[in-house]
């Protein structure tokens, strides 16, 4: 993998780098050639007119012809320019003569016929030709005599400046492109180490939990998107852990109470096919065993419904629902219960309160709840149902005095199978998976459902639901 990710990142870098340092090379040598040529010019139309104004000053005889020569041929080693003056035809024979040993043939091969006709206009006139080694500049002014064109001035320089510039632009070039391609490398070696390392990590990992180990988990070091990656995967990790474990438990769990029942119901078979009762011992553990059989039988039918629930197979038939009306109903259906122990319902609402709900469904997290209350109170004890109303919701709250459920155990009520105290006789009470059918009844009607007890003082179950209203 660090090969692969080393290898694209150098690659990307590599180019960026290349194609920066090319358009660089061609924007600066564009620059540089440009601003060169200019000031070139300039140069040779200064020298131009300096060797104008000496002419000029020749012509008048005020300065004798050798040192005329003298001054030129300064100028033209100072500019580096072969310098020719050319007269006009009609003037010749007033300057041809004084100046015949400056005319040269390079002005004839350089400017065209045009070119030099324009001079005599007044005009200056400047051009590059290519040579087979180096460009050569060329510039042409006139020649003037009391503000009257009698012929022209010519410099040809060869432009070495430019043709060094390049070489040493491409030399830096080269040596900018070795450097940054080094410090790339180095770069690019550390960072794909640092990219590639988590994503080594959690393909580890992930190796591990295919092989069903779930130990293990991908140091989150960076806050970029590949440590949000790597706190995700961890996070993914840990669900599938939790699934797993969730998995094993339910096994556990279900062989666990079919076991107990299916070997009860074994041994009272054996013992009466070994004939090992008498009459009124076998009519008790025929019993005992319808009882374990029901047991069973609830015991499938909640896993079942969790299942369907679980995986959307519920349909809720939303109507207005009275809570009042509802919770009177149960309390007329659990009369007996609260008889056998003796204990007091206490009811805690004023008013019908209209709910938007499934009636059969609400009925039956009110029934597991107060159930579940029943089952935890002393006896002689009292168990208040209330009714509180809000602006969008009603809360269904069922306080019992029993054992109470502490801290620590809250969260975990509400998990399949979750019984606190698992010493707790058979009889007495369900698989543990009442609480998660009721949690899950209640979020599908979009409510919330919450637990507040302290240890010896009791419980306090609650739910919400949305308040049914007209205009629904
Ligand atoms: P069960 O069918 O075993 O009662 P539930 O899912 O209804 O399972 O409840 C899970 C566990 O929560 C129970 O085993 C019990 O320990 C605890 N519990 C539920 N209701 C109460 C309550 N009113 N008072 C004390 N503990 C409770």
């Amino acid at each position: 993998m660090i090969k692969g990710i080393f290898g694209r990142l150098l690659l990307s870098s590599l180019a960026v780098i290349l194609i920066t340092v090319i358009i660089l090379l061609f924007l600066l040598s564009y620059v540089y050639t440009s601003f060169y040529t200019s000031e070139k010019e300039k140069r040779l139309i200064k020298a131009g007119k300096e060797i104008n104004s000496l002419t000029e000053t020749y012509l008048e005889r005020n300065i004798p012809k050798k040192e005329l020569t003298k001054e030129i041929k300064g100028i033209a080693h100072r500019y580096n320019s072969e310098i020719s003056i050319f007269p006009v035809e009609a003037d010749k024979q007033q300057v041809n003569q004084s100046l015949e040993a400056f005319t040269s043939h390079l002005t004839e091969d350089y400017f065209t016929e045009q070119d030099i006709n324009k001079v005599l206009k007044g005009k200056t006139v400047s051009k590059i030709t290519s040579e087979p080694k180096i460009n050569l500049m060329s510039v042409a002014v006139p020649l003037t005599i009391n503000g009257k064109v009698v012929g022209g001035v010519s410099l040809h320089s060869p432009m070495y400046d430019v043709a060094a510039a390049s070489i040493q632009l491409r030399r830096l070039s080269a040596i900018v492109i070795i450097l940054a391609a080094l410090i790339a490398t180095i770069l690019t070696y550390f960072l794909s180490k640092y990219f590639s390392r988590p994503l080594q990590d959690m393909s580890r990992v992930a190796s591990k939990i295919a092989k069903g180990d779930f130990s293990g988990s991908v140091t989150v070091k960076s806050k970029d998107e590949l440590g949000a990656l790597a706190q995700s995967f961890n996070h993914m990790a840990g669900q599938l852990a939790k699934a797993e474990k969730m998995r094993k438990d339910f096994i556990a769990n279900i062989s666990h109470e079919l076991r107990t029942p299916i070997s009860f119901i074994s041994g009272v078979l054996q013992g009466i096919d070994d004939k090992a009762f008498n009459p009124q011992e076998e009519k008790k553990y025929v019993s005992l065993s319808i009882k374990e059989i029901e047991r069973v039988n609830g015991l499938i039918n909640d896993m079942l419904e969790l299942s369907r629930i679980e995986h959307g197979d519920i349909k809720l038939e939303l109507q207005k629902v009275d809570l009042q009306e509802l919770i009177l109903e149960i309390l007329a259906e659990k009369e007996p219960q609260f008889l056998k122990k003796d204990l007091r319902p206490e009811l805690n609402f004023t008013g019908k309160t209209y709910v938007l709900a499934d009636p059969y469904r609400i009925k039956q997290v009110i029934l597991n709840l107060v159930g579940n209350a029943i089952k935890f109170s002393p006896p002689k004890s009292a168990i208040i149902i209330g009714i509180k109303k809000d602006l969008s919701e009603a809360t269904v709250w069922i306080k019992d005095f029993g054992p109470g459920i502490a801290k620590e155990e809250q969260e975990y009520i509400w998990d399949r199978f979750y019984k606190i105290d698992k010493t707790r006789k058979r009889e007495e009470g369900g698989a543990g998976l009442g609480l998660a059918i009721t949690k899950m009844l209640v979020e599908a009607h979009k409510g919330s459902i919450g637990v507040k007890s302290e240890l010896g003082q009791g419980s306090t179950f609650y739910f919400t639901l949305p308040l049914w209203r007209n205009e629904k």
